[in-house]
This record gives C-alpha cells, sequence and structure tokens, in this order.
C-alpha cells in the first residue's frame, strides 16, 4: 500500500481500539495487561495458561466496576464505564496474537450483566478466533435485568456463572450489597429457569473466607440451596485484596466434603497469577511494580 494511505489509514482506522500500557508475567506463566481506552480508561485482562495446554482468557466488560462487593479489589477503584463490542474483543485479540487461545471467562473487571449487549456482541465473534461458545463462560454477580435477558435472548450454549459467595442472604448482602437488591431467591430462580431452557448446568462461583462463609454449617446450607442437576460448585481460594483472610486449605477440604457427600459437584478453582495481582477480584489497574 502506498505510504500516504498507509498512514491515512493508520490515523483513522485504528488496529486496537485500546492501547497497551503495560505487561506482566507471573512465575506460573500467568500474563496481565493493562490497556487503556481511547480517553484513558484502565482496563484489565489476564492470559492464564495451563499445564494440560489449556489457554484461557479473563476479560473486562466494563472499567472498573460500579458494584462494591467487599471482597473484590475492582469496586475500590474508581468505575469508568462500558467497554463497546470492540474494546471488549481487542482484549481478546490482544492475547490472540500471542499464541493461540481455546477458552475465554467474563471474570475480569465489571459486571457484564450491566453491559449485556456489548458483551453478546463480543462473546458471539469469539469462535471467530478459536474459541467456541460452550468455552466460554459470563460470570454475574445475579444483576437480575440482564440476567433474565440472556436466560431467554441466548441461544448460543455460552455458559453462565453465578458469584455466589454465601448461602443466605443477611451473609450475602453483607459481603454483596447488591443482594439487597436482587435477594438469593430470584437470583436462584433465574438460574433454575436457565437450566430447565437451555438443558445446561450453571457454575456457582464461592470464594472462600475463613470465618466468615467456610464453616460446615454454611456447606450444609449451601447443599439444601443448590440442586446437583442444576448446579456446580467452584470453591475459589481468596486472593487478598484488604480485610479478610482466606480459607485454609483444611477448611476448604471439610467445605468440599459437605458437598462430596451430598453428591453436589464442586471443585476447587486454581489460583492463577497471584503474584502479579492478576487473579480473581484482584483487578484494579494498580501500576506493576517495575522489574
Ligand atoms: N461481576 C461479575 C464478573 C467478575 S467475576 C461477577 O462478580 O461474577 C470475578 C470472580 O472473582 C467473581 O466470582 C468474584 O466474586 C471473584 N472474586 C472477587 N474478589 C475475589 C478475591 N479477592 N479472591 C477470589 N475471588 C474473588
Amino acid at each position: 500500500m502506498p505510504a500516504p494511505l498507509r498512514a491515512v489509514l493508520e490515523a483513522e482506522v485504528p488496529f486496537s481500539s485500546l492501547t497497551v500500557e503495560a505487561q506482566q508475567e507471573a512465575r506460573d506463566g500467568t500474563v496481565k495487561t493493562l490497556f487503556r481506552t481511547r480517553e484513558g480508561h484502565k482496563v484489565e485482562a489476564v492470559l492464564m495458561r495451563y499445564r494440560d495446554g489449556r489457554r484461557s482468557l479473563c476479560v473486562s466488560s466494563q472499567s472498573g466496576c460500579p458494584l462494591t462487593c467487599t471482597f473484590c479489589a475492582t469496586g475500590s477503584m474508581r468505575f469508568g464505564r462500558n467497554l463497546t463490542a470492540s474494546e471488549i474483543l481487542d482484549q481478546a485479540l490482544h492475547f490472540r496474537r500471542i499464541e493461540p487461545v481455546d477458552h475465554c471467562v467474563f471474570m475480569g473487571m465489571g459486571e457484564p450483566m450491566l453491559n449485556l449487549d456489548s458483551v453478546l456482541a463480543a462473546a458471539r465473534r469469539l469462535p471467530d478466533i478459536g474459541i467456541t461458545w460452550r468455552r466460554t463462560t459470563i460470570s454475574t454477580v445475579g444483576w437480575m435485568p440482564g440476567l433474565r435477558r440472556f436466560v431467554d435472548e441466548v441461544e448460543e450454549p455460552i455458559r453462565l456463572a453465578l458469584s455466589l459467595h454465601a448461602p443466605d442472604d443477611a451473609l450475602r448482602s453483607q459481603l454483596m450489597p447488591v443482594n439487597d437488591r436482587f435477594p438469593l431467591r430470584e437470583v436462584l430462580a433465574e438460574c433454575r429457569r436457565y437450566h430447565a431452557l437451555r438443558h445446561r448446568k450453571v457454575y456457582v462461583e464461592y470464594v472462600m473466607l475463613a470465618g466468615v462463609n467456610d464453616r460446615v454449617e454454611q456447606a450444609r446450607a449451601l447443599v439444601e440451596l443448590l440442586d446437583p442437576k442444576v448446579f456446580k460448585v467452584n470453591l475459589i481460594p481468596y486472593n487478598p485484596t484488604g480485610i479478610y483472610d482466606g480459607s485454609s486449605r483444611r477448611a476448604i477440604d471439610a467445605f468440599k466434603a459437605v458437598l462430596d457427600r451430598a453428591r453436589l459437584p464442586s471443585t476447587v478453582r486454581l489460583t492463577r497469577g497471584r503474584d502479579i495481582a492478576a487473579a480473581c477480584g484482584q483487578l484494579a489497574a494498580a501500576q506493576p511494580v517495575s522489574g
């Protein structure tokens, strides 16, 4: 192409809607990238590399997050705005240029159900870069207007994950103020409707906080709440962000044993990228320590 045309294209058709500001690699191979939007909003995304060869992306749907879950660092940065579909897809394309990727979770900054149109537009394009819908998961706190639409409108086999974190409303509201607006009963009913309509299980995320939600009685309460035909539990070791302590390995095992006995399927999430603050709940666009 002639040089003047290249100059025009570069000025008017940017290669990406995001610019890379910093990138760090953790000891376990996890890569975290800090991007900026055109007006300077910060966005982070993560590439997780697993020993079995899986390459999983964790992308953001918003710059920051307007919700204020007490255990999550993203809520402590200033909320910017919803990202466009291009800005979401450009996070994935950035990593796709490093190496082939095959899974994507919408578990970075932001609440996907507050920005559902852009999230879906991006998710629907992911097969073009090698990530099938079955390997795409959208996670939500249970923001009902978006969740209802997701259940009714999404025909593609995109997976749904619910951040639950407590087996009762009192504790859940304390951990996640959004629960006052959309209580457990309503959110779980909507998840059951998803299962009935789409015949896919809902993943329940449960971050393990020492002495807060990790007691054996709470595991029993969780068993009462979740039908094993509908839900699969993912216990998440807490990544330090401030006020809580993570549950011990023993507490996590004891909690899991209760779920196992009730035949409620569960796994313990592998923690990735903690040394570069790239793990769940640690995305807050803090400036990386140099070196
Ligand atoms: N807003 C959506 C999408 C973000 S997903 C949602 O909350 O589902 C990010 C996941 O990491 C959520 O399950 C969240 O609860 C969890 N998380 C947040 N802070 C964490 C922390 N400090 N340690 C472990 N997991 C955390």
